[in-house]
């Protein structure tokens, strides 16, 4: 099988919310059949929904991999149980989120996996990252990238320097 551009977007908020995003990179490069191509900056976040918790640290990257759609959200998931989250409520404080926001061109709607992430089209901590590695990007039912992340700049989202060694 040829190998899909998927873009993966992570996020957290406790217990090292950085170093634990630098290990889930290094943990999705060695996923079978996948390679990390490029990599955004770190961004910070004020939370959404639930307001009484830290700052979410946020970043996205590109993997080329020849995985189906479904066994990368399977990866994925287990990689976010390694990190030791719970799933406890909507929009709670956790130590890892991975999501799929796009994989190739596709359209996918299932129970278990809806893409283009159904949320990433207003979400400044995941366009503004997105637009960082793949500034010329179209996606799939929503159109070019630049404008929804032009419209996001108000959102509070920070690009920090440096990734964590
Ligand atoms: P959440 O905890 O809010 O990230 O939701 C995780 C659940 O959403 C997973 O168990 C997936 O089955 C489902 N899901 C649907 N679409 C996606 C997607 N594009 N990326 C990640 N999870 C997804």
């Amino acid at each position: 099988m040829t190998a899909v551009a998927a873009y993966i977007g992570l996020g957290g908020n406790l217990d090292d919310p950085a170093a634990r995003m630098a290990r889930a990179f290094l943990a999705m490069d060695g996923l079978p059949g996948t390679q990390v191509v490029a990599r955004s900056s770190l961004y910070r976040t004020a939370p959404v929904g639930f307001l009484d918790q830290p700052d979410f640290l946020n970043a996205v990257v590109r993997l080329d991999t020849t995985l189906s759609a479904l066994d990368l959200l399977d990866a994925l998931l287990a990689l976010e149980l390694d990190a030791g989250r719970q799933r406890s409520f909507r929009n709670a404080p956790r130590t890892l989120d991975l999501d799929v926001l796009l994989y190739g061109e596709q359209q996918i709607s299932t129970d278990r996996l809806v893409v283009p992430h159904p949320r990433m089209g207003t979400r400044g901590f995941v366009l503004l990252p997105l637009q960082e590695i793949a500034p010329d990007l179209v996606i799939p039912g929503l159109g070019p990238l630049a404008p929804l992340a032009q419209a996001c700049r108000g959102q509070g989202v920070d690009r920090l320097q440096d990734w964590p060694a």
